[in-house]
């Protein structure tokens, strides 16, 4: 493998007559870095990647591979592997000769690409598939062989469309593991699209969170999941709490004192960047991160409303004094819960709650 690269689009713009799919975008992924382009349907996420890959031409902007400007380059001058969901292998051809199919297309001479292919085979544990036939294969096996085949042109950079869309939920974590490895031991810079929350949290370094055609956020999985900075990325990553608060006094060392609701105490929420008045604010905040403690012990005061089995553990609604929606309380055991209908106290390590901006959509 070559040494890994960088991947910048700057400024880049693309619209499909009246449909604006991106709007200008500044994206730099780093040398050997996997970063995710996630977000719901039609954010512009596969409109991203087929102008890296050079399907599409952007209206604007520039992509640059390694600092050099690629924009008018066709894509199979762009040194690029890419594996999309329909894996498109060729049946009726062996496992091997699937793989050495891009190598066989720059002229390498047959026992140079089966070397390289069965090389490449070891990598994804298909050593033993070689003279398989396609249909002869799993679901995963066939992913594996895709993989296999987008990498063995020894590509700068990889691109992966939903890579393990076609997958079930068991074999598709496995997979999530095992492509990331792969990706890891290679340093291979690589994209991959997706709009499963929980892929991209497992799989990448860094995540971008698209909507309406713009990034709304990037960064470490754990900066985005516990750190939003709009109810959308916060509601697209998973089950979140969102409340109201008025704060009172100034923000100290990152953090403010809020009140929420006029019959409660005062907490501690995180500014995470946004700007603190006296205006009440929005907050966010994961269930998993939120304890029921006895009524009276916590500066927040609800009642349980419910408790609901969710399989490894249970869901509890909480209705604070002031607010329209319960909010929910994930709890490991049912044993010490109070009767629905008791008043609860609900709390959270220091920086768990998070100020957030409202977003429009
Ligand atoms: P999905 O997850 O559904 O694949 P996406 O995030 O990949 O969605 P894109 O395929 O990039 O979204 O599409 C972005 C927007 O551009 C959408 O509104 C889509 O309808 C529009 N679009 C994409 N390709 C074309 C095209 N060839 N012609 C017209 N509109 C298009």
């Amino acid at each position: 493998m070559t040494q890994p690269i960088s991947l910048d689009l700057r400024g880049v713009s693309k619209s499909y007559g009246p449909v604006q799919a991106l709007l200008p975008l500044d994206l730099s992924v780093r040398p050997g870095e996997l970063l995710s382009l996630l977000g719901p349907s039609g954010c512009g996420k596969t409109t991203t990647l087929r102008i890296i890959a050079g399907f599409e031409t952007p209206d604007y902007g520039d992509v640059l591979i390694g600092g050099t400007d690629v924009t008018e380059l066709p894509p199979d001058r762009r040194r690029l592997g890419m594996m999309f969901q329909s894996y498109g292998l060729f049946p009726h051809m062996s496992v091997l000769d699937n793989v050495a199919f891009g190598l066989k297309m720059r002229n390498v001479p047959r026992a140079e690409r089966h070397r390289q292919a069965g090389e490449m085979l070891e990598r994804v544990h298909l050593g033993g598939y070689r003279d398989r036939m396609i249909a002869q294969l799993s679901g995963g096996q066939q992913q594996r062989v895709a993989l296999a085949r987008a990498l063995v042109t020894n590509p700068s950079i990889l691109l992966l469309d939903e890579p393990l869309g076609a997958l079930d939920k068991n074999l598709r974590e496995h997979m999530q593991f095992e492509l990331r490895e792969i990706q890891r031991s290679l340093g291979i810079t690589t994209i991959l699209v997706t709009h499963d929350q929980e892929e991209a949290l497992t799989m990448s370094d860094r995540v971008a969170v698209m909507q309406g055609g713009a990034v709304r956020q990037i960064g470490a999985p754990t900066e985005i999941y516990m750190q939003p900075k709009s109810r959308f990325v916060s509601e697209f990553l998973g089950a979140s709490n969102i409340f109201t608060v008025r704060p009172e006094g100034a923000p100290v060392g990152g953090s403010f004192a809020a009140r929420v609701g006029p019959e409660n105490g005062l907490v501690r929420v995180a500014s995470n960047g946004q700007e603190i008045g006296t205006a009440p604010l929005s907050v966010a905040i994961r269930p998993e991160h939120l304890r029921l403690v006895p009524a009276g012990e916590a500066a927040l005061q609800g009642r349980l409303r419910s408790v609901i089995f969710r399989g490894s553990f249970f869901a509890c609604e909480v209705m604070l004094p002031g607010q329209d929606r319960p909010i929910l309380v994930y709890t490991q055991t049912s044993t010490d819960l109070p009767a629905p209908g008791s008043p609860v106290g609900v709390d959270w390590p220091e920086g768990r709650a998070v100020a957030i901006a409202e977003s429009a959509a």
